[in-house]
């Protein structure tokens, strides 16, 4: 019997046709893998920091050169919107630009001492191991990969198994833009298997983790056990406040896309409505209609407005969280054809510790809760395990600035729901991550600091 591992099985979640059979890698591959990225490693640092940065603006080139092949391979393999997909392929672009433009700001700082001069040098780790999930599979690809070669590092990066085609499309772009062979590599495998390998390889200096907190558990462990450091980016269940003295047209305008946008397999998705008492009847009234004309079809078709779901398994574990009786407002999907598809759902009348309110359910379903105050909503909004972003809907000022700082996640956004810009940092609290990613420190997190003092004492008796 071979020890290879079975080949992983992509499908387009939006027809179930068979797109490609991709090897996987097995726990040797990964060993190659390594030796070829640490000779890679040495010889990337030793370049000028000029020509590191004018590689990775290639790379920005060639991705942006080749924005709508991706794009339409990520509507087929994850069946995202073709709008969401072109944003996706272009986020890997930008974050390529602005890590280049880190390279040569990538400077430590000289401190006082007595004696002589003070430095510290901010190194590359080596070889960076980066673990994606499926949900976004470039631009999370790219939030690790990119920061880490611009700091001068190697990077493994071990795709979702459902999603490897993008991963794979960019290393090759990466070739032909002129990074040295080696220096950038996708491994496409199961999780237990290469990304384990990953994680426990010696010759892997960190880990960039991206999925659920149950593996991600697991990840910190084996790490923490090698004295890895591992960055997590790991599920959430966020809040969308929404205050009675608010705009109550845009907020309820706007929730629509909060939780639905790519089917709601998004960590940041505000999947806990959080609606104070006095304005509860009007905002769902607003709601409805705006739920009930969510456009839910074929990802291809640039009016969707949402894709089915990633899997199977994906829509059985939806399914199970969501009473079929239950009472709420629910959208419509393509009926009798192949496909993963799940309605947008609002749940009203659930229990706030019910499974489907504190648990992540990574699809369109979200619930809506009445608070009567504001400290009802902010205890409402931190009842829960997980810490990653949130909403704060209000014509408040002072509010807004209060419950930003009273509700525990790393993301906030008022007034709209934004949480993610590659210039901005992002990461979870609690049970939703360690480590940030993205933002003015990204390349630091992936060097180590040297401090060198050098004494002004001449050791030259002649001098
Ligand atoms: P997952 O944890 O099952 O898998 C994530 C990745 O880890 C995959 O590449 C998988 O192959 C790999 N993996 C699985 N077992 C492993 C192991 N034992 N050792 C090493 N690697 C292993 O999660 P998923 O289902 O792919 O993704 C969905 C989850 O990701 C959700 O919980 C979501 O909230 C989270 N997520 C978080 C963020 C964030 O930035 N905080 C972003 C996107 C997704």
């Amino acid at each position: 019997m071979s020890d290879l591992p079975d080949p992983l099985r992509v499908l387009n979640p939006a027809t179930e046709e068979v797109l490609a059979t991709v090897p996987a890698a097995s726990a040797a591959d990964v060993d190659a893998a390594v030796v070829r990225a640490t000779r890679a490693q040495t010889a990337w640092a030793a370049l000028t920091p000029g020509d590191r940065a004018r590689l990775l603006r290639r790379f920005a080139t060639a991705v942006d050169e080749h924005l709508e092949e991706l794009a339409r391979l990520e509507v087929r393999e994850a069946g995202h919107t073709i709008g969401n997909a072109r944003w996706e392929a272009g986020n890997v672009r930008d974050l390529l630009d602005y890590a280049a433009g880190g390279v040569e700001r990538l400077t430590g700082r000289q401190i006082p001492v007595t004696g002589g001069l003070d430095v510290t040098i901010l190194e590359p780790l080596g070889v960076v191991g980066v673990i994606a999930p499926w949900n976004f599979p470039m631009p999370i690809a790219a939030w690790g990969t990119a920061p880490a070669l611009a700091a001068g590092n190697a990077v493994l990066l071990k795709p979702a198994e459902t999603t490897p085609l993008t991963a794979l499309r960019l290393a090759e772009l990466a070739l032909t833009a002129g990074l040295p062979e080696g220096l950038f590599q996708v491994l496409p495998g199961r999780g237990p298997v290469a990304g384990d390998a990953l994680v426990e390889h010696p010759g892997v200096a960190k880990v960039v983790f991206t999925g659920s907190t149950a593996v991600g558990r697991q990840v910190a462990a084996k790490g923490a056990a090698l004295l890895k450091p591992v960055t997590l980016e790991l599920g959430g269940k966020s809040p969308n406040i929404v205050f009675a003295d608010a705009d109550i047209e845009a907020a309820a305008a706007a929730t629509p896309m909060s939780f639905l946008d790519n089917s709601g397999q998004d960590c940041c998705a505000r999947t806990r409505i959080l609606v104070q008492r006095t304005v509860y009847d009007r905002f769902l009234a607003l709601l409805a209609p705006a739920i009930e004309s969510v456009l839910v079809g074929d990802p291809a078709d640039e009016r969707t407005d949402m894709g089915p779901l990633i899997s199977r398994a994906q829509l059985n574990r939806v399914r199970s969280y969501v009473p079929t009786e239950a009472d709420g407002i629910r959208g419509r999907t393509p009926e009798g054809g192949p496909g993963f598809w799940f309605p947008p759902t609002v749940l009203t009348g659930v229990g706030a510790h019910a499974p489907v309110a504190v648990e992540e359910v990574f699809g369109p379903v979200a619930v809506v809760l009445p608070f009567e105050d504001e400290a009802d909503a902010v205890r409402l909004a931190n009842a829960t395990d997980y810490g990653l972003s949130g909403s704060v809907w209000t014509r408040d000022v002072g509010r807004a600035l209060r419950v930003s700082s009273a509700v525990r996640a790393g993301n906030l956004s008022v007034n709209s729901h934004s949480s993610v810009r590659y210039w901005t940092p992002f990461g979870g609290f609690k049970q939703s991550g360690l480590g940030r990613e993205l933002g003015p420190d990204a390349l630091t997190a992936f060097t180590e600091t040297k401090n060198v003092f050098i004494s002004n004492v001449s050791s030259n008796t002649e001098a």
